[in-house]
């Protein structure tokens, strides 16, 4: 830089050539990538850290535990997955200030850090949970005998800038091989047990069973379920808006996939989606999506009520080599512009880059369509490779969004996200903002857009259309 700083460009040259042909000459273009690649190794090293308490984060959690559970399968050892939540530690956050809250997480990382092996794993995944892995386990009494020492050591009084708190745990608990095989279910069950733990009254633990998650029977009946559901197109859409902060009339919207079932009432899509994706029934259901949402962007069109675009969620399941063409039949057919349609996709099939993907992706972006990344940030461990992704739109993962103004790693993220996202001309929208407090800080760190609560809940189309058109006059 002028002040003799070291700057890091990125440079791009053309060859120039005269009428004859013959080169004289090199056109050099430079841009300064120094805050980006900062922002990216800062990251990178987010992307592995709680920051708040030195401990492994989530990302680094997965990779250790996989190789813990290598080596418990290999030796034919017993591997225990504790998953740890204080108890009401909201409360004591709302009521004595996030700076003691933030205090107290710490002494509790280290309180249960101090209090495991070298060879044992202690984690934290945000906010108040914290997981410890216990391997080479003499005898499995020893797990409780763990447990119940770690739920008492921090239950022991912290002293914490003049103010004597106490504050109580609850613990779930899996076991390898009996509870589980693999990372997600040992994590997943240990989760179902703590829930368990809470409901049973705090302060204890509880060990998995069974019964606390879905019953092959029932997933079964689920299946026949959500099949017939799709013969009767007894789905439903919601739509969320998306605003330019500030703004009070919508611009985009999401549609939103909902099923009201006879008897289990409105099942949510983290609950159905995983299920119509194992049995392929996501392909069918997808389309219908697709139809429904443009339709009804059509409607209020027609009505009046005219928005730049309408974003629909796709599984990776669904994009199979029929994909693009058969989304440019049902566009056709509807005579819909396909730049009014982006597709939610997430940062995992980005990132596989298979050939399959990459050629049903650029047939619909030749034809206008657009891509977003769902829930980005939570899978950002080559976030360098962005830039060679074929998208326009960046949602920040709610995770992020929820404790931007008590987390530290969330907003160093949410930071990083914005920069690098408006450094590549990318839109980003913040999801799941839930507070005026949230907007601000998002807005601050140059985010534009919003999508949330605390603008509005889903609603059917019909809502969407009285509540905007109304705006509108
Ligand atoms: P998503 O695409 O990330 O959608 C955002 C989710 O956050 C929605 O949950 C929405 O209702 C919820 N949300 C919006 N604002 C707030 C807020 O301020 N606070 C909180 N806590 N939550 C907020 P929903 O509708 O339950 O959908 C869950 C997920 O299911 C979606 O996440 C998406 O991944 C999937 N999904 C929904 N519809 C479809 C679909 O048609 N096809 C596919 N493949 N997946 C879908
Ligand atoms: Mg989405
Ligand atoms: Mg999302």
């Amino acid at each position: 830089g002028v002040d003799g700083s070291v700057m890091l460009l990125e440079t791009q040259k053309t060859p120039i050539y005269d009428k004859r042909g013959r080169c004289i000459g090199v056109f050099g273009l430079s841009r300064d990538i120094t805050e980006l690649k900062k922002a990216q190794q800062n990251l990178e090293h987010i992307a592995h850290h709680d920051v708040l308490t030195g401990l492994p984060n989530r990302l680094s959690l997965n990779k250790k535990l996989e190789y813990a559970l290598n080596m418990a399968r290999r030796g034919g050892e017993l591997l225990a997955v504790i998953f740890l939540d204080l108890d009401r530690f909201k409360d004591i956050n709302d009521t004595i200030g996030h700076d003691i809250g933030d205090l107290l997480l710490k002494d509790v990382a280290h309180r249960l850090h101090n209090n495991v092996r070298d060879s044992d794993i202690c984690a934290r995944l945000g906010g108040d949970e914290f997981v410890v892995v216990l391997s080479r386990i003499d005898g499995e009494e020893r797990i409780q005998e763990k447990c119940d020492q770690l739920l008492q050591v921090i239950s022991r009084p912290y002293s914490l800038q003049g103010h004597l708190l106490s504050v109580f745990a609850s613990a779930g608990i899996s076991i390898y091989p009996q509870h589980g095989n693999s990372v997600d279910e040992l994590i997943r069950n240990a989760d179902a047990a703590l829930h368990k733990a809470k409901e049973l009254g705090r302060n204890r633990s509880f060990h998995y069973q069974r019964e606390l998650t879905d019953s092959i029977h029932s997933r079964m009946s689920l299946e026949q379920d959500l099949r017939s559901a799709l013969e009767s197109h007894s789905f439903i859409l919601n739509y969320q808006p998306q605003f330019r902060v500030g703004e009070a009339m919508p611009r985009r919207v999401e549609a939103l996939l909902r099923w009201p079932h006879p008897v289990r009432g409105l099942i949510s899509p983290h609950d159905f989606i995983p299920l119509a994706e194992t049995s392929g029934m996501i392909v069918e259901l997808g389309y219908w999506v697709l139809r429904s949402a443009c339709q009804q962007f059509l409607f209020w069109r027609q009505q009046g009520l005219i928005l730049d675009k309408i974003s629909v969620n796709v599984s990776p399941i669904q994009i199979n080599s029929s994909f693009a063409s058969t989304v440019a039949d049902i566009l056709q057919y509807l005579d819909f512009d396909p730049r009014w349609l982006e597709l939610e996709v997430t940062e995992s099939l980005m990132m596989s880059g298979t050939t399959e993907v990459s050629q049903q992706i650029s047939e619909l972006r030749a034809m206008g369509v657009d891509f977003a990344i769902d829930d980005f940030g939570t899978g950002y461990s080559s976030l360098s490779k962005i830039k060679s992704m074929p998208v326009t739109v960046l949602k920040i993962d709610q995770s992020f969004v929820r404790d931007i103004n008590d987390d530290i790693n969330d907003y160093e993220i949410a930071r990083a996200i914005v920069l690098m996202a408006k450094s590549l001309g990318l839109i980003v929208v913040a999801e799941g903002v839930e507070n005026k407090e949230q907007e601000g800080t998002l807005h601050r760190l140059g985010c534009e857009w919003v999508q949330g609560y605390y603008y509005a809940m889903p609603m059917d189309g019909e809502a969407f259309y009285q509540r905007y058109f109304a705006e509108l006059q």
